[in-house]
């Protein structure tokens, strides 16, 4: 079975890697658009959610990440777990309470026990919530070692054009360089899948969504944790600098436009960032400007539409959804797909038509 897979972000990534080794012949296409994946926080998490299947999705998929480096123990992925104060009192009880209920790991920790477990953070308030499952990924890195262990074809910097069919059935993409045949055809483009699957009379409303992001000059001192403030979240790089948002609860930032230069993000950043962590002045290295692929509800587009043989998977919280994804869409592509029916049911693209 011949499988193109439109697109090398991480869902793109995962996919072309859970077909390779379900056995299809997989060659992946990408163009040179902007990858949300190149830059993502990169936060692997379940605290954040719409809903409590949508939870269950992010559940699941961080037991797949489990899956994914048993087989591949060097990714680049950290579970330390993520610290959370973006409210305290009531409004923390109620998300302690929320996911306790849905059986999450959550602890209450105090201002003594942060300070213990993170050393370098200053200024603390009393109450935070510990997500000790949680984690991070260097979305990129990954994405390109789950592209490398795929073994898949790649071909880079063509632009896939449109879906062709043939009596109701995919035939192949045709690309800016002539026309490739595959059986099944992948559409993970992020932002650019809309476009190609017009093609194909098959709709994808979605949102714009810029996000921006803070890197800081390295500091001396280590951050394990993801660190949700009420200001916006932050870790730590391989490298020692710190990656901050540019807004609070970035995952579900709803502005369509930013609107403020990049010395100013920086500088309001700085402003709660700086008292937080080390003794050191933090400076700033770098902003960037990415706009995340969401769907027009929010919610994570997966499985298959239009002509037979035709999938996709689009959706925002790409890094935390990836390893369910990968398995799920590989699993339907390949004939095998009755384990994902319940759980994916509510985010079928058949929505939109
Ligand atoms: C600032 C920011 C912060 C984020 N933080 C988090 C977070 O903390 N946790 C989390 O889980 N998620 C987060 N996300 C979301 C997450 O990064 C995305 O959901 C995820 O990266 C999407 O991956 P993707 O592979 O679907 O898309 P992309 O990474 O955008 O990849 C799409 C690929 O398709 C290619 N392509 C597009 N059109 C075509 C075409 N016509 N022909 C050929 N190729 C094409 C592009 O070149 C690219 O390679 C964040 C996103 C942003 C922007």
């Amino acid at each position: 079975m011949k499988a193109i897979v439109v697109g090398v972000g991480i869902i793109g990534a995962t996919i072309a890697f859970n077909l390779s080794r379900g056995g299809a012949d997989v060659t992946v296409v990408t163009d040179q658009s902007p990858s949300a994946t190149q830059a993502s926080f990169g936060w692997i998490n379940a605290s954040f959610y719409a809903d409590e299947v949508h939870h269950r999705l992010r559940v699941a998929s961080m037991a797949a990440y489990g899956r994914l480096t048993d087989a591949l123990p060097a990714l680049p992925i950290q579970m330390n777990g993520a610290l959370w104060w973006e409210d305290q009192g009531d409004g923390l009880t109620a998300l302690q309470d929320a996911l306790l209920e849905l059986g999450y790991p959550v602890e209450r920790l105090d201002r003594v026990d942060v300070a213990a477990l993170e050393p370098e953070l200053r200024g603390l308030p009393n109450e935070f919530l510990h997500f000790p499952s949680e984690g991070v990924a260097e979305p990129g890195a990954l994405a390109a070692a789950l592209l490398k262990a795929s073994g898949a074809h790649v071909v880079t910097g063509v632009r896939v054009e449109r879906i062709v069919e043939n009596n109701g059935k995919v035939c192949g993409v045709e690309t800016q360089m002539g026309v490739m045949a595959a059986d099944n055809v992948i559409v993970a483009a992020g932002n650019g899948a809309p476009e190609i699957l017009e093609s194909v009379d098959v709709a994808l409303p979605m949102l714009v969504r810029p996000g921006a992001l803070v890197t800081t000059k390295p500091i001396v001192g280590t951050v394990s944790s993801v660190l949700v403030t009420p200001n916006g979240e932050a870790r730590q790089l391989p490298d020692g600098r710190i990656l901050a948002s540019a807004v609070a609860s970035h995952q579900s930032d709803n502005t369509s436009k930013v609107v403020e230069t990049a010395e100013k993000i920086a500088a309001r950043v700085l402003a709660w960032l700086d008292p937080l962590i080390g003794d050191e002045a933090l400076e700033w290295d770098s902003v960037s400007l990415a706009y995340r692929p969401v769907p027009q509800d929010g919610l994570p587009v997966i499985g298959r539409v239009g002509p037979d043989g035709l999938h996709v998977a689009v959706m925002h919280s790409g890094v935390t959804l990836a390893a369910i994804t990968g398995e799920a869409v590989a699993a339907e592509v390949l004939g095998k797909g009755d384990a994902f029916e319940a759980l994916l049911a509510p985010y079928r693209p058949s929505r939109f038509q």
